[in-house]
């Protein structure tokens, strides 16, 4: 009971599957970790570039708005010494009350270096503010010379030019004034320093690659962050970058720059009313940067939990197998030793300690199913003197043939043989009737003799056997059966051996009686 309790748990298969399983889920579990985290760090990837992208465009969009309305401004002031110049009694005043008259309103406006009047042939007539010199006539000037050819209506915005009162890089706002006759009269322009524009992007934080520009609509380029002298002024409208601005009032888009190879996010904002776009633009491996970092941090934790979980499935894995090993060992050991200690080691049939135990469980079934219960007590005879004359390893020899004999003869699964101790043996014959039994017993008894006639070098043996048959009653044990038997083989001895002898129970249930 013990061993085979041992070895159906040893053997169990649940250990094999979770090898298996072991060696499957660790691989997986590594590989979902490494996935959830390389999941993890694409989406913070794109919330890098997302909110990068983002922050860029409202700052495009703030900037342009600023530019926006600072024009306005400057237009405003403009129009202001327009209306004034319409006025006709500013041609009799006073120079003071003239200066006064026509430039109070662009006192006021940043960044606007001065405002002149010219009269229709381009003469300066008027100014905010002297220069260090100041140039007699300005008609050569394009900003003269498309109100003057009625080219434009309303404001005109220059490009990017060189003061000519002071050499300062300037771009010009100007309107046209009418004489009274409405025929033209001449030109007032406000020049307005690029510093404006730098001003803009100097107070910003910046990283290194981050660019900031401001472009008219024409593709001219009128001032960049970082600031580079030789290309204000230039012409970029057939630069790739200018041609991917949509027609749209803002927008992100991301590239590498033809110029410098950097590849970097750009926003750009129009500027509402002024032909101006405003770009700034970051650079993406300063996004990532930050990104980066955690990557590289976080994707070593992984790693090693990853390496960990790998580890410990490969430990497990291997400590369940070694322990499988030696558990299969030690069943084929457990099943070995329940097999020598429930048989009889010279014949190989049950011992007394398996006979008793199988016995138990027979003998119930046959209250239980009420059949007849047989039982066969087999005692070699004069065996004493057999081993005194052939010796004890003969003696063995012999045990082991007539165990043979009797196994020979037991057929049915339930029935059980056994040595019983020295040279007896019994067999007990479940569900056997007494004319059944001391079949099998004169079976048995013949087949002893005749092995040993039908071989001439071996000394004649022969056995004796005591029959029994009864159908057991509750009350009944199978001790007195035993007995019964016993005294069966007494008497099958007493009447002169090599015999059967059937003895009926003395109880009741007393089956038919057979003759030896
Ligand atoms: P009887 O016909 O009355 O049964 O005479 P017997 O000599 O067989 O009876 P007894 O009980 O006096 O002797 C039994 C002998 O069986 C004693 C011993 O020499 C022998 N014997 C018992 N066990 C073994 C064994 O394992 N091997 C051998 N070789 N002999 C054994
Ligand atoms: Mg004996
Ligand atoms: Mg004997």
């Amino acid at each position: 009971m013990i061993f085979s309790g041992v070895r159906r748990k040893l053997s169990d298969p649940d250990r094999s599957w979770s090898i298996l399983a072991i060696k499957i889920l660790a691989p997986l579990a590594c590989v979902g970790v490494l996935s959830l985290f390389a999941q993890v760090l694409s989406g913070a990837r794109s919330d890098a570039h997302r909110n990068a992208s983002a922050a860029a465009l409202n700052l495009a969009t703030a900037l342009s708005q600023d530019v926006a309305r600072n024009f306005e401004l400057y237009d405003l002031s403009l129009q202001g010494v327009v209306k004034a110049m319409a006025d006709p009694g500013i041609s009799t005043a006073t120079p003071s009350i003239k200066q006064l008259a026509l430039f109070d309103h662009a006192s006021g406006a940043r960044y606007l270096n001065r405002t002149i009047v010219m009269d229709a042939d381009g003469n300066v007539i008027a100014e905010s503010r002297p220069g260090s010199s100041r140039p007699e006539k300005l008609s050569d000037r394009e900003y003269f010379t498309v109100h003057r050819d009625n080219l434009v209506d309303g404001l005109f915005i220059s490009k990017p030019i060189q003061s000519r009162y002071d050499g300062d890089w300037i771009i010009t706002l100007s309107r046209r004034y009418n004489r009274p006759d409405g025929s033209f009269g001449g030109v007032v322009v406000g020049s307005l320093s690029l510093g404006y524009f730098q001003s803009l992007f100097m107070n910003l934080k910046t990283d290194k690659d981050d660019l900031f520009r401001i472009l008219a609509t024409d593709g001219t380029l009128i001032m960049r962050q970082p600031y580079r002298l030789t290309e204000i002024g230039k012409d970029f409208s057939r630069s790739d970058l200018f041609n991917y601005f949509p027609a749209e009032q803002s927008g992100v888009h991301d590239r590498k720059s033809s110029l410098d190879g950097v590849d970097r996010i750009y926003a750009f904002a129009r500027v509402p009313n002024f032909p101006f776009i405003l770009t700034v633009s970051a650079s993406k491996a300063q996004i990532e940067m930050a990104w980066k970092d955690k990557t590289v941090s976080l994707g070593l934790m992984m790693l090693s939990l990853a390496v960990v979980i790998l580890a410990l499935g490969v430990s497990l894995a291997r400590e369940f197998s070694l322990r499988r090993k030696t558990e299969g060992k030690l069943a084929a050991t457990a099943s070995r030793l329940e097999f020598m200690s429930r048989t009889d080691r010279l014949t190989g049939l049950n011992n007394r300690w398996a006979f008793d135990e199988l016995v138990a469980k027979e003998w119930k079934r046959a209250i239980r199913e009420q059949t007849e219960f047989s039982i066969l007590m087999i005692d070699v005879d004069h065996f004493k003197r057999y081993n005194d004359e052939y010796g004890h390893l003969r003696g063995d020899a012999a045990l082991i043939q007539v165990a043979e004999c009797i196994g020979k003869h037991i057929k049915r699964p339930a029935d059980v043989s056994a040595r019983f101790g020295g040279e007896e043996f019994a067999v007990i014959l479940p569900a056997t009737a007494a004319a059944g039994a001391m079949k099998v017993a004169e079976d048995i008894r013949n087949s002893v003799a005749l092995v040993h006639l039908g071989n001439p070098g071996i000394p004649s043996l022969t056995v004796s056997i005591g029959v029994t048959s009864t159908i057991p009653t509750r009350t009944a044990s199978f001790d007195e059966a035993f007995n019964t038997a016993d005294r069966a083989l007494y008497q099958a001895k007493s009447g002169g051996r090599n015999r059967a002898v059937y003895q009926a129970p003395e109880t009741a249930n007393e089956p038919q009686r057979s003759s030896a």
